[in-house]
């Protein structure tokens, strides 16, 4: 059959089989032989590029000065920040050490986990850590990963997008960092073993073991298991630092259980009650809380340095709403101001905008499409007239166009 139809001739597959056949002088070639044949050359060509080359030279940045950096876009979570920029800037050192034999001191990575309420800022850190640094980072979702076989990713396609931050540079991608996340939501979902597969769960976790603990893994240059013939990349993760963050709601039970304290309840002892109550516990945080909570401990045991975030107050919320370098208001600002119309916040309106946002408990996150409701109606009209030269967002507008909003609404139907 195949000697009628045209073929590709590197995998045999006919017209019918492959998404598209290209025509040479003597025979034909398939997209999918194309594309998988561009990723070999990619490959090939960045490992031959860096064959030779000696160790890799860094601009280190020392954590003083990482920290100060980080400050100028995240307000608050010290003590998240300088366990980041401790375990980042030891990340280089590792990357520095000379590979002699005799050496018996290795100094060993130091994966972190950071706890921290939803929009609290764990994702905003290592993103803006990832802007500074020299070396290649990802983030990847723990919730889109399932064990091998199932529907859903495999964790090797985390990898894969380092090796895309990297530009498929293998030994730049083997120097990385990965901020993997959500990864309280593949906590073991019970105690007890059950008869169904703990599929996206604790098997995750087992599957996550392999990336953490630092072995060679076969990575999909194309991620994803729809391309079942493309060549894997080996990657050695011994080098690479993970960094995970969770919400992990409802942590504070078993940090409380642990410290032999009472849940929040009744308490005659008002000091006592507020040096524990839900926001401060946090901060006691150990791998033996996460433990309970469901993570496993050999999971845990690759990821040493446990470090949490506050949940953000409503000082915090407004300096984040003004302070920042990238600060809402300042952009809301820059985008009238191309206008030619200048824009002011009335501190009222600041302060209504982020009680909305602590009332819908999104943290920082809700900060954004609370100001959005109550400025979408000026930035819709204004651009179409000439007379408005000012605006000021004053506490009667922003309350009455939040109002109209269906976010409101729901609020006051439930
Ligand atoms: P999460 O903790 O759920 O990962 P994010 O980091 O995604 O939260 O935060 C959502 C948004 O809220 C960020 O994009 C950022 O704009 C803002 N934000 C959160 N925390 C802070 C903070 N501490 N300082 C400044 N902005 C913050």
């Amino acid at each position: 059959m195949k000697q009628q139809q045209p073929y590709c001739v590197l995998c045999g597959r006919s017209q019918k089989e492959v998404p598209l056949l290209m025509e040479g002088m003597d025979g034909h070639i398939c997209s999918d032989c194309v594309s998988q044949a561009y990723q070999v050359v990619q490959t090939e060509l960045h490992s031959e590029k860096h064959k030779n080359k000696k160790a890799p030279k860094f601009q280190v940045i020392k954590p003083i000065e990482m920290k100060a950096y980080i400050d100028q876009y995240v307000i608050g979570q010290d003590e998240a920040k300088r366990h980041l920029c401790v375990a980042v800037y030891n990340h280089y050192k590792r990357l520095m050490q000379p590979k002699t034999k005799d050496d018996d001191i290795q100094i060993e990575k130091s994966n972190i986990i950071m706890v921290g309420e939803t929009g609290t800022g764990k994702t905003y850190m290592a993103r803006t850590i990832a802007k500074m640094l020299q070396v290649p980072f990802c983030i990847a979702d723990a919730t889109v990963v399932t064990e091998a076989g199932y529907v859903g990713e495999d964790v090797e396609s985390i990898l894969t997008r380092l090796l895309q931050a990297a530009d498929y540079d293998v030994a730049k991608a083997e120097m990385g960092i990965v901020f993997i996340d959500e990864i309280d939501k593949i906590a073991r979902k019970s105690d007890n073993p059950s008869i169904t597969r703990d599929v996206s769960g604790e098997g995750v976790q087992q599957a996550l073991l392999k990336l953490l603990e630092g072995s060679v893994v076969n990575c999909p240059p194309q991620g994803g298991r729809k391309h079942p013939d493309q060549k894997m990349i080996p990657i050695n993760t011994e080098n690479i630092l993970f960094i995970c963050g969770g919400a992990f709601n409802g942590i504070q039970r078993h940090i409380s259980k642990r410290l032999n304290t009472q849940p929040i309840g009744f308490s005659s002892d008002d000091s006592f009650f507020e040096e524990f109550d839900d926001n401060h516990l946090m901060r006691y945080v150990t791998s033996q809380d996460l433990k309970s909570f469901g993570l496993i401990p050999e999971l845990l045991g690759r990821l040493p340095v446990v470090t949490y975030l506050n949940p953000l107050n409503k000082e915090t919320l407004l300096t984040i709403l003004t302070d920042p370098k990238n600060a809402l208001t300042k952009q809301y600002h820059k985008l009238f101001k191309m206008e030619g119309i200048d824009l002011a916040f009335e501190k009222a309106a600041l302060e209504y905008i982020v009680d909305q946002a602590m009332e819908y408990k999104l943290g920082a996150r809700g900060l954004r499409s609370i100001c959005e409701s109550i400025i979408t109606d000026a930035m819709f009209e204004l651009p179409s007239q000439t007379e408005i030269k000012h605006l000021n967002i004053t506490l009667p507008y922003a309350r009455e166009k939040f109002e109209r909003t269906v976010f409101h609404k729901m609020k006051k139907a439930a």
